[in-house]
């Protein structure tokens, strides 16, 4: 993963392409491979001040136990500098899903259901790796230059077998080693602030209710998803977050009755929007949904190396 001794000079910085609350992302050419990745360049001094030195070793560790998988971000080098750490992960060119649902008002059934059989066998992926992503969300699923979709954003995540800062940790010069407490359990996902792990919208209800964020809480937020994607906005959303958190609890969502949802799609995401997380459609139900008839889940290419239908 740390390739030799890389430094920011084996890289050409081209144009910035996004900016995270303490990270930049550059488009960068790897001047050994002349490949273009995306680096992402984090401040040391910001994530020292604010106490982010956790959530930057998970997003490390879990992308380094994720290795490769063609719905993943993959991260192939890290180095760091006296000011910043540096990651050089798999550049998307087509930005985030949000932005093309934006842009296109909501996505057609044809194109919704190609990216959630892309959506549900990265997350399986995940799963498998005993890894639960937790901010699953339109913004944190970006797409490549031929429009396949990547998951993105692990700094959120709980690694449940091994730890999460630990060894791979990054090494920040002149740091203890210390960083904010985590516990092995999967009942550890509100801060003492108050805060949580996640995004208003996309929280599931046993987070929200009794603290509790496993498995299931990453397939509420795929029913969230399928919803968004077919009808454009997601299905909990208040004026303020209080009321966001009101909706989810009460399960307070319905579909648009101007607008026609296929039955398949609101059956997929009436068993995914379900309460109780033991309740909730598992991934190996959502592969057996009527509406994914007919995918082999076991062969890759017909997921991953078919053609991106029309963009509409
Ligand atoms: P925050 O840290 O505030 O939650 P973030 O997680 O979006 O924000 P980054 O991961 O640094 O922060 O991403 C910043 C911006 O760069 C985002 O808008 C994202 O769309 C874009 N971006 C991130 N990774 C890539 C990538 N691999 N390819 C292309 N654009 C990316």
């Amino acid at each position: 993963m740390t390739a030799g001794k890389l430094s920011p000079l084996d890289f050409q910085f081209c144009e910035c392409i996004g900016e995270g609350s303490y990270s930049k992302v550059y488009k960068g050419v790897y001047l050994r491979n002349h490949r273009t990745y995306a680096v992402k360049v984090l401040s040391k001094a910001h994530i020292q001040r604010e106490n982010k030195r956790k959530y930057v070793n998970i997003e490390k560790n879990t992308m380094s136990i994720l290795g490769r998988h063609p719905g993943i971000v993959t991260l192939y080098y890290t180095f760091q500098d006296s000011k910043s750490l540096y990651f050089v992960i798999d550049m998307a060119k087509n930005g985030e899903l949000l932005s093309l649902i934006q842009r296109l008002g909501s996505l057609s059934e044809q194109l919704s259901r190609y990216y959630m059989i892309q959506l549900v066998d990265a997350l399986e992926f995940v799963h498998s790796k005993e890894i639960i992503h937790r901010d699953l969300k339109p913004e944190n699923i970006l797409l490549t230059h031929d429009w396949k979709l990547m998951i993105t954003d692990f700094g959120a995540a709980k690694i449940l077998k091994g730890g999460e800062g630990g060894e791979n940790g990054v090494e920040f010069d002149g740091d203890d080693a210390k960083s904010e407490g985590s516990s092995g359990s999967t009942e550890n996902c509100v801060a003492s602030n108050g805060s949580f792990v996640g995004t208003a919208e996309y929280v599931s209800p046993e987070l929200l209710k009794h603290n509790v964020c496993g498995f299931e809480g990453d397939l509420w937020a795929l029913g969230c998803i399928a919803y968004q994607m077919i009808v454009g906005r997601p299905p909990f959303k208040g004026a303020t977050e209080y009321e966001t958190f009101e909706k989810i609890v009460g399960l307070e969502y319905s579909f648009p009755v101007n607008y026609f949802v296929p039955e398949q799609i609101k059956d997929l995401v009436k068993n995914l929007l379900v309460t109780k997380p033991e309740e909730r459609y598992t991934i190996e139900d959502v592969k057996h949904h009527i509406w994914f008839k007919g995918v082999n889940w076991e062969d890759k290419d017909s997921i991953w190396a078919t053609q991106t239908p029309k963009l509409e």
